[in-house]
């Protein structure tokens, strides 16, 4: 079966449908003929609309609301009530639309998730259910699940522990799924696994929706991570388990234990490590210099920072070089400074990247010291990369690379403006958040946006439509090369890395085919090999239209 031709309800007729599950729902769109078939006339105003003036009319809807929390409760209603329609305007209004699906605005929600909570929307699995996760899990009214987001809620975008508000995250990211990669609605399951908060606002908050107690930890916690996903793997054998949003000490962890026995990945360690290794290598294409020349400084040595450094070495040593070379080419400074083999104070993740080397407690210190050829920020922390430190990456590099990752906007390490200023226009930078274009001395350059965006929902799609059973940091390599091969001279010309937004399908079909490559050539896929395997992807992406 593919996604096209994937499971919809018996056709439901009259107020049901109105009130039902939302993708048959054309509201007045529904034909003269449709409105007599289905026991709609009455229940509908005379007017009949095409899905085009719906989507417009959706829009000046969206526009008209005056807070960013109003569009995302009003997109959310839309996404549940009238989801063909909301998957139309997400795809034909991505760059617009995904602010506010997405970060930043689902931080907000996520926020807020308690006090705008509607039901119906996922499964809690709260740890009161230990033991009958399966139970839980067969309430969930699809059988064919083939991507499950999932989050603990401790440590949401930048926001901290969020708890069950957590939930926003997953019906974020999978609502991209479908609009990037078209991945069918019904295939995906948002879930949040409910042990706790530390966040004593929310506990006290009566309308808080989760378990109102600390986090539950150590091995009552694995215990439970364990049960949800044998569960999953029984009642939803095709689906593939992403973890998102969880603390730094679980999600290496988590992610060690079942890459090579389950189908899983974490997209803040590994996603964000593809988009990032995509905009290093688009970079280099601008600078025309090798990837294994390259020394790269990290600020921050958390998810984001460290998974970025594995890929970066993996990507190395695909060309050649040892990995103990390779390591030697990523450094680290974290909170107390620069990561070095004398320091005491390492967490696991970070040792295999702690080299012999003086110390030193500061960036610029490090900067001076290493004289990396680009920086990359995953810190949390903003205005970390100041007017010294990205002046002395433009005195030791003619297009010193600059990517301030670190999210929302208010959190990135400096501006695209700041950054283009500071070095005359030669940087090459990146952000995580989106910046708006920068004039400079009457050149306009278009600062690029690392978003997981690019990257995970054509892994998925690549993954359904091989039926892989791991996911590999192959595939996240195949994933990286995949995006840079979207970007056009046009893009570069503008300073850009990434291909624009607008062309996210594309991306993602092109992701998944070189993903389930991987995953054919290393005997992974379970879907026999199908003659055309780009035909094969795009044929399962679901293009919402009535
Ligand atoms: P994390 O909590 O796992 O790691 C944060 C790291 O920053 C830790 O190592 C911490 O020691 C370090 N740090 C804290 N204060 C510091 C300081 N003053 N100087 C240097 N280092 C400091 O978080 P994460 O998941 O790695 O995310 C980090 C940032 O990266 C977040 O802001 C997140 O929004 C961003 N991010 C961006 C993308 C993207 O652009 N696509 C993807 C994922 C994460």
């Amino acid at each position: 079966m593919t996604t096209k031709d994937a499971p919809h309800a018996e056709p439901e007729k009259g107020l049901r449908l109105l009130r039902g599950s939302g993708i048959n729902n054309k509201s007045l769109a529904f034909s003269p003929e449709e409105r007599r078939e289905l026991g709609l006339r009455g229940l509908l105003p005379a007017r009949i609309n095409t899905m085009d003036e719906q989507v417009q009319i959706l829009m000046n809807t969206f526009r008209s609301k005056s807070t960013l929390l109003d569009k995302y409760i009003y997109l959310m209603d839309m996404q549940q009530r009238r989801s063909t329609l909301f998957y139309r305007a997400l795809i034909d209004y991505m760059s617009e639309l995904l602010p506010v699906v997405y970060t930043p605005t689902v931080g907000l929600a996520c926020q807020e998730y308690s006090h705008i909570y509607v039901g119906g929307r996922g499964l809690f699995i709260s740890e009161e259910y230990k033991g009958e996760i399966a139970d839980v899990l067969a309430n969930w009214p699809e059988d064919d699940i083939r991507v499950i987001v999932v989050t603990d809620g401790e440590r949401i975008l930048g926001l901290g522990d969020l708890g069950a508000n957590g939930m926003g995250i997953p019906l974020g990211k999978l609502a991209l799924y479908t609009a990037c990669a078209g991945i069918h609605p019904s295939y995906c399951l948002p879930i949040t696994l409910d042990v706790g908060t530390e966040t004593e606002a929310l506990r006290s908050d009566m309308a808080y929706i989760g378990l109102a107690k600390p986090r539950t930890r150590g091995p009552a916690y694995d215990d439970l991570i364990e049960e949800f996903v044998r569960a999953v793997e029984k009642r939803f054998p095709k689906a593939l388990i992403q973890f998102e949003d969880f603390g730094n000490q679980n999600a290496f962890r988590l992610l060690e234990r079942y890459r090579h026995q389950s189908r899983t990945f974490n997209d803040d360690i590994q996603g964000t490590a593809a988009v990032t290794l995509a905009g290093l290598l688009s970079a280099l294409h601008m600078t025309g210099k090798p990837l294994t020349d390259q020394t790269i400084l990290f600020l921050g040595a958390g998810e984001a920072g460290i998974g970025i450094g594995d890929l970066i070495v993996s990507a190395m040593m695909e060309q050649g070089m040892s990995e103990a070379d390779a390591r030697q080419r990523c450094w680290f400074v974290d909170s107390k400074g620069l990561v070095v083999a004398s320091r005491t104070d390492l967490a696991e993740h970070k040792k295999r990247f702690a080299h012999d080397h003086a110390f030193v407690s500061d960036l610029l210190s490090a900067v001076e010291a290493l004289r990396p050829t680009a920086l990359i920020g995953a810190s949390g922390m903003p205005q970390t990369f100041t007017e010294p430190v990205v002046k002395a990456m433009a005195q030791m590099n003619a297009q010193p690379i600059i990517f301030a990752l670190s999210n929302p906007t208010s959190k990135s390490e400096c501006t695209a403006e700041q950054a283009y200023t500071w070095t005359n226009g030669r940087a090459i930078f990146a952000s995580g958040s989106p910046f708006p274009p920068v004039t400079l001395n009457g050149r306009v350059i278009v600062p690029g946006q690392a978003n997981n965006s690019y990257i995970f929902p054509g892994v998925g799609l690549g993954i359904l439509a091989s039926e892989a059973r791991h996911v590999t940091d192959a595939m996240f390599l195949a994933a990286a090369k995949a995006l840079v091969a979207q970007v056009t001279d046009a893009d570069w010309s503008q300073g850009c890395i990434f291909p624009p937004l607008t062309q996210i399908r594309q991306v993602s079909a092109a992701i998944a085919t070189s993903v389930a490559e991987v995953a054919y050539a290393s005997g992974l896929a379970d879907f026999p090999r199908p003659a055309d395997l780009r035909a094969h992807v795009i044929a399962q992406m679901y293009d919402p239209r009535y």
